[in-house]
């Protein structure tokens, strides 16, 4: 069983909230972000920045995706496309969000600008793009090359020419002129707040681990949301320090970890808490995640803006090739000393599932370690069937532990 609750965890709701109630007030323009776009060029131009998938995320974790993803299928959307979209286009038609519950909101914060980088995927373009037209409101887009091996200085050039693009755009809804010693500032307590999230992650090399990837797709939500702001860094200060405790004490959230797990792949937003128990109750300790290290982007370095932007946003696992994922892969392994991966493959995003070239066979042979795939989907809880999940990971995780005897 899970031995404690992170305190944190109450800071982490304040920090969260306010965020959400500074757009209701909106004393400042908005702009609207993709999850690993320009975060920190906007905000060096004042903006409060929204990310759309931070809500589809929300529409996932409260169980109410399903509702609004017919309402999308029904306006021409394929059910076979990103469910975040689906379920935000089909909630935003439906004239509901969980942020009224939430935080008050009367509807999600209407965009000045809407900004996506296509490292992650083409799908952001044609989602924010829906939004876009019917705000009637600038958009605009990093394009860069996708699926690299190595990010060269030619790649970094093109970005940061798109990057630098944006300025003018930026400019005109804001109406303030570029400051490249914001844009600085920016960047630093952005650098700042993603090395202390990198620093949380690996806290979970320590055996027993204080912190779960389950944990982390919590805990993620300033590292997403609030790049670039001191609310980001100190609440990673405060988490941090509560996890360094945790390991020097020698304290795990479970009693007895007798496997360590990788996740590879989306969260299954729906599932959290029933996936989170089913590993808890196995003791098994899942302790680290491609995902949550999304949001380490520890090449940033105020002193070259531009160019260690467009370094660390092309660079993401998402956006590199089988190659260079399956190198990053083993390192990971070896790091937190991981006894199987289990890939999830998630039905409306291919670009975030790594199970469907032959990755977890070829790792598998690669390092000996276990690898598993299960079906599921983000927020479309019809691709994922609970009882052959549980049937499937029990089984894995059998099979690793009966491994280790005979080893
Ligand atoms: S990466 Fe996947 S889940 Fe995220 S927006 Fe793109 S298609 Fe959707």
């Amino acid at each position: 069983m899970q031995t404690y609750k992170i305190q944190s965890a109450e800071l982490l709701k304040k920090v969260m909230r306010d965020y959400f109630l500074k757009m209701k007030e909106k004393e400042s323009p908005i702009a609207w972000c993709s999850s690993v776009g320009p975060a920190e060029l906007l905000r060096s131009f004042g903006f409060e920045v929204y990310f759309p998938e931070n809500h589809g995320a929300l529409l996932g974790a409260t169980r109410i995706a399903g509702d609004y993803i017919p309402v999308a299928i029904k306006n021409g959307y394929s059910a076979h496309v990103c469910s975040y979209t689906t379920s935000d286009i089909g909630a935003f038609l439906s004239n509901e969000t969980p942020l009224q519950n939430h935080y008050g909101l009367t509807s999600i914060p209407r965009p000045d600008l809407i900004v996506y980088n296509t490292n992650q995927c083409r799908e952001v373009e044609d989602w924010f793009s829906f939004y876009a037209a019917h705000y009637q409101c600038p958009v605009a887009g990093v394009h860069p090359p996708r699926y690299l091996d190595e990010v060269s200085k030619d790649e970094i050039e093109l970005v940061v020419r798109q990057f630098k693009k944006m300025i003018p755009v930026c400019e005109k809804v804001s109406g303030k002129k570029f400051d490249i010693d914001k844009f600085r500032e920016t960047l630093k307590l952005s650098h700042e707040a993603t090395l202390l999230w990198q620093e949380v992650l690996k806290t979970a090399k320590a055996s027993p681990a204080p912190f779960s990837f389950f944990d982390g797709t919590i805990h993620m939500g300033p590292i997403v949301v609030l790049r670039g702001t001191t609310e980001a860094k100190e609440y990673y200060q405060t988490l941090l320090k509560e996890l360094e405790k945790r390991v020097k004490n020698g304290q795990g959230f479970l009693q007895q970890e007798d496997c360590r797990l990788f996740w590879d792949g989306m969260p299954i937003w729906g599932k959290l808490r029933m996936l989170s128990d089913l590993f808890i109750q196995n003791n098994t300790a899942v302790v680290a995640s491609t995902y949550c290290n999304s949001w380490v982007f520890d090449n940033f370095d105020e002193k070259r803006p531009f160019e260690s932007s467009a370094l660390a946003y092309t660079q993401i696992f998402i956006n590199r090739s089988e190659k260079a994922k399956m190198d990053t892969l083993k390192t990971w392994i070896e790091e937190y000393r991981i006894d199987g991966v289990l890939f999830h493959d998630s039905k409306t995003c291919f670009n975030n599932s790594n199970a469907r070239f032959g990755l977890p066979s070829r790792l598998k042979k690669e390092t000996g370690i276990p690898t598993l795939v299960i079906e599921g989907d983000l927020c479309d809880l019809r691709f994922f069937s609970e009882a052959q999940s549980i049937t499937k990971i029990e089984t894995f995780i059998e099979q690793i532990e009966s491994q280790k005897i005979l080893a």
